[in-house]
């Protein structure tokens, strides 16, 4: 029985790094929706080859094969800038070419057809969003437009904004983008993800309020986050991370290994090789996988470069050795989630382990020993828990009379402090990391020479008191203030953050009233309406081509069988005559018309299809 008839559904998408997974509240629990593969993630990965657009698993098949126009992991570059150091570590070691674009932001340039192209890494996204969209609009079979969209807690405003904006160019309605971890609290309290049956927040509703600390290590990023929840109530009480640290920088770190040892033994370094690369690539994330049941395994490549193959065994304990820091880095940023909360590590009741790379024996390990030795809780899937929070929450959002759902209270927290830079250049902290969300707060400033009739409002994240060394998001400049002695006219800056953790600054002169007003992100060089009313516009000229591809390979693919089924069937020659001059022409016809608009593919199809009706009995 459907929970409630008439509503477009909503969906919860996890927008990974290495995978994406898609969730849909329905018949009272969330699930996870298979892909057309039938599997319950998808890889982050889009394809451009001659013939059309990939995404999904058909783009990762064929990745050693076309590794330049394969781009994948750009949940890294997304809501940041080119000249990022981490960018430009990233695209060292990428197959796929990333240039500088205006105002710095980086660009994914590939050959789509024949032609170059030049991508955001919000498009490419949106392309992701895209795939994860139709894997739930054929399960459910109805479209769908509702989403909310996952992102790492520890996402600044910029990332935050640039994966909405994905959403939008996808053409989804994003009701909320939510924080990983949360999403994955309320998997844990809805905890029905191994059970797959109906067990309600009544679990822990006649017990007392638990800390649940969410140590979420996916593929690319890192967060922890510790939260309290009684009677379905979620409240974030600190959170922390690094949006670059997960699977991703284990294998660099193996792929680096081995490119040294590749030097060393055969004195080629294949660095500038992306083919080369890309194959290593792949053979070091399978190992280090491997590594989590065995504790030996070899990586091998044939005909790696210059037709020399590659071979070498590595070990837990090597591998394991190469990431040592990386390791720690993660038990550091659980000391300062809990310092945040001002907790001390006896004071947190259930530690949840989400996210792929938490199958890593050392990390569990690590996570044990820092918790005393403490049980941790795998029992929720972790590539799936995410997803399956979103979805709960996007029904939460959308109406669902689900009593669980219907109560459910989420309260979270802004991951980074916010304030605007003095006159001497010191930060004057708005909003502390970790307060509530949505969440507005004032502070005023004074004139700071005499006659002064303009202000500088320069708007910082970040956490140190030296405004130079944090995050400069946005400047503008208020006019409208009154000539007066330094010090007596008076400007209140208002910092309002939503529900998405996106933030919009107002000032306003006290005497005058004069105001100004800005969404931060929208003025920090990222997209404006107009460019992603564009991006629309190309995501739906490229799903339009897409269609025209699948079309043009049912066409092909009826004809080819018509040829053998002419040789088969058993019919007249007569018979067989006419299905192999019918077969020929349409190859031919597809031949000399490229550029065939869908309709007419669709019209030779049908011609095919109707002329010989048995075609159509299997396709
Ligand atoms: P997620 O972003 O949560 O989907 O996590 C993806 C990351 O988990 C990728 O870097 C995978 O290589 C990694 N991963 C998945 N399974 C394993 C495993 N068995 N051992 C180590 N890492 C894994």
């Amino acid at each position: 029985m459907a929970s409630r008839r008439n509503i477009a559904p909503a969906i919860g998408i996890d927008l990974g790094t290495t995978y994406s997974c898609v969730a849909v509240w329905q018949n009272n629990r969330a699930e996870i929706i298979p892909n057309d593969q039938g599997n319950r993630i998808t890889p982050s990965c889009v394809a451009f080859t001659e013939d059309g657009r990939l995404l999904g698993d058909a783009a990762k098949n064929q990745t050693d094969m076309n590794p330049t126009n394969t781009v994948f992991a750009v949940k890294r570059l997304i809501g940041r800038r080119f000249s990022d150091s981490i960018v430009q570590n990233d695209v060292k070691y990428w197959p796929f070419k990333v240039v500088a674009g205006p105002k710095d932001r980086p660009k994914i340039v590939v050959n789509y057809r024949g032609v170059e192209k030049q991508f955001y890494a919000e498009e490419i996204s949106s392309m992701v969003l895209v795939k994860m969209k139709e894997i739930a609009e054929t399960y459910l079979g109805s479209i769908v437009k509702n989403a909310i969209i996952t992102v790492p807690a520890y996402f600044n405003d910029s990332q935050r904004q640039a994966t909405k904006n994905a959403g939008a160019i996808a053409g989804l309605n994003v009701m909320r983008i939510m924080d990983e971890p949360t999403a994955a609290a309320i998997a844990y309290g809805f905890d029905k993800i191994t059970k797959g049956r109906k067990k309600t927040l009544k679990k822990t509703k006649d017990k007392k309020k638990k800390s649940v600390l969410i140590f979420d290590l996916g593929g690319g990023t890192f967060d922890v986050s510790l939260l309290s929840v009684v009677h379905g109530k979620f409240v974030v009480q600190a959170t922390t991370g690094d949006t670059h640290l997960g699977g991703e920088d284990f294998d660099d770190r193996l792929v680096e290994h081995c490119v040294k040892e590749f030097k060393k033994k055969y004195n080629k370094d294949i660095t500038g090789n992306a083919k080369s690369l890309r194959r290593l690539r792949t053979a070091c994330e399978r190992a280090k996988r491997m590594l989590s049941s065995s504790v030996m395994t070899s990586i091998d490549v044939d005909y790696l470069y210059e037709g020399v193959d590659f071979s070498t065994r590595i070990s837990r304990a090597r591998f394991e050795e190469l990431n040592k820091e990386l390791f720690t880095r993660c038990t550091d940023l659980i000391e300062k989630c809990l310092s945040d909360a001002k907790i001390d590590k006896t004071g947190v009741d259930v530690v949840v382990l989400v996210g792929g790379s938490t199958r890593i024996p050392k990390i569990q390990q690590l996570v044990q020993d820092f918790f005393k030795g403490k049980e941790l809780c795998m029992g929720i899937h972790p590539d799936e828990a995410v997803a399956y929070g979103a979805a709960i929450q996007a029904a939460n959002l959308n109406g669902e009379r689900d009593k669980d759902v219907k109560n459910l209270v989420l309260v979270d927290v802004t991951p980074l402090s916010l304030g605007v830079c003095d006159n001497d250049g010191k930060m004057t902290f708005v909003v502390p990391r970790n307060t509530p969300i949505p969440t507005k707060k004032m502070t005023s400033r004074v004139t700071a020479i005499d006659n002064q009739t303009s202000c500088l409002i320069s708007i910082y994240e970040g956490e140190i008191a030296d405004s130079k060394y944090n995050n400069l998001l946005a400047e503008f400049t208020l006019d409208g203030i009154e000539p007066a002695p330094k010090g007596v006219s008076k400007v209140d800056v208002c910092f309002d953050i939503d529900a998405d953790g996106i933030l919009t600054v107002s000032a306003e002169v006290k005497s005058s009233g004069h105001k100004k007003k800005i969404v931060i992100s929208k003025q920090n060089g990222d997209l404006t309406a107009a460019e992603i009313q564009k991006m629309i516009e190309d995501a739906a000229h490229y799903k339009a081509e897409d269609e025209k591809h699948k079309a043009r390979i049912s066409l092909e693919y009826l004809a080819e069988k018509l040829k053998s089924m002419a040789m088969d069937s058993g019919c007249s020659a007569s018979e067989m005559k006419t299905m192999e001059e019918k077969a020929e022409n349409a190859i031919a016809w597809l031949e000399t018309n490229h550029h065939a608009e869908i309709g007419e593919i669709n019209k030779q199809l049908k011609e095919l299809k109707t002329t010989f009706p048995a075609l159509c009995e299997e396709n």
